[in-house]
């Protein structure tokens, strides 16, 4: 991870220049840094999930958004997409295939300006801050995850992983109305995350999470599982975790090749259901949720100058401790 300097980008026609305020460093960016991702290969300036104030706007983006004006607010949804084809169509433009995301197909917001489609610009309301609003994206991952997790409310849900997604998605869920929620991980400083904001922790490291799970809820299991790490052990604790008939929700992207105990599925008529980013309507929904003070990573957060960000890579991967997000101000 190396700091360069760079021109700032030129917005071009129908794009907005936002000045960034805080960017988030994502589970998915340090599995670039690592080398495990193929959509993003060097040089490439990541950065996804940001907020900051509108600076310029290029030919025609006021009249894609007519919201937008220079010194306004914002966050931005990273993801963009055709418009015109089907799934765009469908509000699905997170589906579409000629879809692009900021900091990986573009220049990313670990940058004092990064430049994006009008079109995703979205103002913050009145009283949420840029820092709050920097959240927005990884919150509606987690808006996402509860539309497919089918209904749950007073149902018993397992949530393999407290990293920020997992701690999300704990929240999400709750407003759902499901409970009792179980959440597993291995680092003891994330299970006291998820226990304070209203999970049952489960140490995977010393004892059987699947089996905690199942004894908990009177033999039957989780009516729901969400992965929210993606490596063979939790896709595996989600399939026993849950009940006949449920549905499990894959997130995580550790591996993107792995074994899954498909005789389970089969026989027990499990639903596997992927769930990737958000809808244009989720990450909207993700900002109300924000604004409401609904949901929360603070007081595990962190913030750091943009300088100390590769430093924060390297421990991030390592060992994360008691830091649930790093948010990069440049
Ligand atoms: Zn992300
Ligand atoms: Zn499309």
């Amino acid at each position: 991870m190396a700091l360069r300097e760079q021109e700032p980008p030129a917005p071009g026609p129908n794009e907005v220049l936002v000045h960034v305020a805080f960017a988030g460093i994502c589970g998915s960016e340090l599995g670039a840094f690592l080398g495990h991702n193929a959509l993003r290969v060097p040089p490439l300036v990541m950065g996804h999930e940001f907020a900051g104030t509108v600076a310029a706007l290029g030919a025609g983006a006021s009249e894609r958004n007519p919201a937008l004006g220079v010194g306004l607010p914002v966050t931005v949804n990273p993801l963009s997409s055709c418009g015109a084809c089907a799934y765009c169509l469908r509000g699905d433009g997170h589906l579409c295939a000629g879809r692009r995301l900021v900091g990986a197909h573009r220049p990313g917001a670990y940058a004092e300006y990064v430049s994006v489609s009008a079109e995703t610009v979205v103002p913050l309301p009145a009283g949420l801050t840029p820092r709050e609003g920097a959240m927005a994206e990884p919150v509606a991952v987690a808006v996402r995850l509860g539309v497919l997790a089918g209904p749950v409310a007073g149902e018993p849900v397992f949530i393999a992983g407290a990293g920020p997604i997992g701690l999300l998605a704990l929240q999400v869920l709750r407003r759902l109305g499901a409970g009792p929620i179980f959440v597993s991980d291995l680092e003891p400083a994330r299970l006291a995350m998820a226990e304070e904001l209203g999970g049952r922790p489960i140490d995977a490291g010393r004892g059987d999470a699947v089996r905690a799970v199942r004894e908990a809820t009177g033999g039957l299991g989780a009516a729901a599982s969400v992965d929210a790490v993606g490596a063979a052990p939790t896709r595996a604790a989600c399939v026993g975790a849950t009940r006949s008939a449920g549905t499990i929700v894959l997130s995580g992207l550790h591996e993107e090749v792995g074994p899954i105990p498909a005789a389970d599925v089969i026989r027990r008529e499990l639903v596997l259901r992927g769930s990737f980013a958000y809808s244009p309507a989720d990450f909207r929904a993700a900002v109300v949720l924000l604004a409401e003070r609904a949901v929360r990573l603070d007081p595990w957060v962190v913030e750091a100058d943009l300088a100390e960000g590769g430093p924060w890579f390297e421990r991030l991967v390592s060992a994360p401790g008691g830091v649930a997000k790093v948010l990069l101000v440049p």
